[in-house]
């Protein structure tokens, strides 16, 4: 059969995709949730994804792009094998919790920070640049899986590589597979790292055998996945992933135009007192420099101050570095992409223009982070308590991560949306209003603008300088969603010696008390012999033509019993009364 040809615009709402395919939208969000992307109607998704979409629904449509009359002229693209100059590679680390991202890019990082110790790194920072081997290699310190899901709808496809972490000791778990599915989606080399193999429990033969499950076949098993077998807390492997991460880039060919106007995308925003808004930008292409103008979603910067991710003042800022950008008018947005203009004019009249355009636009707008968080949260079980971390150190952080991550059972967790060492920022208080996220603070204060912030946006934020109060707190919160515990306590029995009415709902019956004593209500099981016939409410109960409270042992008496799926009562079935308490729980 002939395929039709749909033209569309990239991107295209998913309700304009619904329409134009002829679908329920609630079928193509569904679709497009099997295939990891959260996108409600008004969002947008990109043409790839549309097309990828529309194959998996086994549509006999074919679609084409439409061309449109207001062209995406700064919209970001990745770079591969473009023209331009060699640039640093971009690397995200995912993994199933536990497994060791943050020990391992502690680790990856500490040679740096130990050089750059004595600018005194005070803002967890969601991105940085390494050098090894004097070249340079960007990691995104992802929160979680949704700032990378972010970045991606986002259309930006800043990341050039994910380092799939996995313990040696646990083997690959849900998020595992989670990670490896995303980079799969976003197109991008996974190199695996198989981290704690410093532990006696290390089962690497096992481990390989669960990767290949997974489609990634190691290269002495004749596939050519690269794993590396690290150790965050010996330092073992940590240059030789490095080497790889680096030959990737080599191979991929990674290049970058400079002598373009800069484009980028905003990864962190937050406040920071005396500074006012500060962004961290990553360079798509072309060269930032101090005093540039430069337009971020609606909002502008005349440049004051560059800063590389290790707070050295720098005047410039090449592909694929993450930047501290300070002198925006107000706080741009994590997903927003950034672009230099030539004056002043220019920028405040195309922030305006966006301004207006979200204004107007209300709901018909790009996917940006926090609505991400946001939805992805709406889709998390009940059972999670998400929580945001902040402490005066990095030890104390890790001490707090640590004993909070051991009250997580399988009946309800702590999902630690973000956290970091320094007080609560702007950008804390936006993603705890935006996840329903609380936020523990220990050995901290708290400014008097995030105070205010927090009252008006109904958010949590419990400071704390005892490490063991913090995680009672935590503690309650998790019991809160325990599923209660039932507890059934037996009252009496009655054996069936007539029946009276039988419907759908209703069962009039009398019998004699032969154990215990009926109450009125109460719960009760109906049996013939040993096989339960189903639960019944007892409703009514009548000795002689008395309305009554309660029977006991050895009396006849009459029940009038609610159910919600009809029951033939027989004479001799018996009736078992019990009360039904649900207790809440405690860890
Ligand atoms: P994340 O949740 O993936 O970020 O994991 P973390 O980095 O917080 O690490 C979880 C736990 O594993 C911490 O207690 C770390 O100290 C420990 N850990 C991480 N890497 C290693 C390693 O290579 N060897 C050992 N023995 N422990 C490690």
């Amino acid at each position: 059969m002939a395929q039709r040809i749909i033209e569309i615009e990239d991107p295209i709402t998913v309700g304009a995709l619904a329409d134009k395919l002829l679908l329920p939208v609630s079928k193509l969000i569904g679709e497009l949730m099997k295939n990891g992307v959260m996108a409600t109607v008004n969002e947008r998704i990109d043409f790839d994804t549309a097309q990828i979409i529309v194959g998996e629904l086994n549509l006999d449509i074919d679609l084409a792009k439409k061309s449109t009359s207001v062209s995406n002229e700064n919209s970001i693209r990745r770079k591969t094998n473009a023209s331009g100059d060699s640039r640093p590679p971009v690397v995200a680390v995912m993994g199933h919790v536990d497994h060791g991202k943050t020990s391992l890019l502690d680790a990856i990082r500490g040679e740096d920070t130990a050089k750059s110790e004595a600018g005194g790194i005070t803002q967890h920072i969601s991105a940085y640049q390494i050098s090894h081997n004097d070249r340079a290699i960007t990691f995104l310190d992802t929160p979680g899986h949704e700032a990378f899901a972010a970045i991606r709808e986002h259309g930006a496809l800043l990341t050039d590589a994910v380092v799939v972490v996995v313990a040696a000791d646990d083997g690959v778990k849900p998020q595992t597979v989670e990670a490896i599915r995303f980079a799969r989606k976003a197109g991008v080399k996974i190199i695996v790292a198989i981290n704690k193999i410093d532990k006696d429990g290390a089962n690497i033969p096992q481990l390989k055998q669960q990767l290949a499950e997974q489609d990634l076949l190691v290269e002495e098993w004749g596939g050519d996945t690269i794993v590396v077998e690290v150790s965050a807390k010996t330092g073992q492997g940590l240059s030789e992933l490095l080497d790889m991460i680096l030959l990737v880039a080599d191979v991929e060919d990674l290049k970058a135009d400079v002598n373009v106007p800069a484009t980028g995308l905003v990864i962190e925003a937050h406040f920071e007192q005396g500074r006012g808004p500060v962004a961290i930008g990553l360079i798509d292409e072309g060269m930032i420099k101090k005093g540039d103008y430069v337009v971020a979603g609606s909002t502008y910067a005349k440049i004051r101050s560059l800063e590389s991710t290790n707070r050295d003042l720098i005047t410039q800022a090449s592909p694929s570095m993450p930047v501290l950008i300070t002198g925006f008018k107000e706080l741009p947005q994590f997903g927003d992409e950034f672009y230099v203009v030539k004056d002043e004019k220019t920028a405040r009249n195309k922030a305006q223009v966006m301004f207006q355009q979200k204004k107007h636009d209300g709901s018909r707008r790009d996917i940006g982070g926090s609505e991400l968080i946001r939805i992805i949260n709406r889709t998390n079980k009940v059972n999670e308590f998400p929580v945001i971390i902040k402490a005066d150190v990095q030890g104390s952080l890790t001490s707090v991560i640590d004993s909070i991550k051991t009250l997580d059972s399988d009946e309800a967790t702590v999902r630690i949306v973000s956290s970091g060492v320094g007080s609560v920022s702007e950008s804390d208080a936006h993603i705890a209003s935006s996840t329903g996220a609380v936020i523990y603070g220990f050995n901290i204060s708290l400014p008097q603008n995030i105070k205010r912030l927090a009252s008006r946006d109904k958010t949590s934020i419990r400071l704390y300088d005892v490490i063991y109060e913090l995680i009672d707190d935590v503690k309650v919160e998790l019991s809160k969603l325990l599923p209660p515990e039932i507890i059934e306590t037996d009252l009496g029995r009655l054996i069936v010696k007539g029946i009276f009415k039988t419907t759908k709902t209703e069962i009039i019956c009398g019998g004699e008390v032969s154990t215990g004593k009926l109450i009125v209500p109460a719960m009760a099981s109906v049996y013939r012999g040993k096989d339960k016939l189903g639960e019944v409410q007892v409703v009514g109960l009548r000795r002689g033509p008395q309305e009554t409270k309660e029977v006991f042992e050895g009396e006849m008496c009459g029940l009038n019993l609610a159910t919600s799926s009809r029951i033939e009562l027989q004479e001799n079935d018996e009736i078992q009364l019990f009360a039904r308490e649900s207790v809440s729980r405690h860890l």
